[in-house]
């Protein structure tokens, strides 16, 4: 993960991984002219919810994963797995059935 980076640096990271999806796109051209750009936003994460790129981890969740029921294994355990999700606007959606993670 990045050192820390300012609301302003993450919102214009998101800008620019969002743009360049494309590989038709101006930025994802200009970020092979860039390659330090490129490898910093090569560690961006993707929301568990929405698909949104963004750079540093913003909210951090688990969901409990059923060993018997999801993964087809023996074991009655349930076991957490961690998810991240972009910002609060996709964890106060409701129907997901992620848990936030508060730092201690
Ligand atoms: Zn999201």
């Amino acid at each position: 993960m990045p050192a820390a980076v300012s609301p302003g640096q993450e919102q214009a990271a998101r800008l620019i991984l969002t743009e360049c999806r494309s590989e038709f796109s101006f930025l994802h051209r200009a970020l092979a002219l860039h390659p330090a750009v490129a490898d910093m936003l090569a560690l961006a994460g993707r929301c568990a919810l929405c698909s949104q790129a963004f750079l540093t981890t913003w909210l951090e969740c688990v969901q409990f994963v059923n060993l018997k029921k999801d993964m087809k294994m023996r074991s009655l355990q349930s076991i957490p797995v961690r998810v991240l999700l972009c910002s609060y606007n996709c964890f106060n959606q409701s129907g997901h059935v992620y848990y936030g993670v508060a730092p201690v």
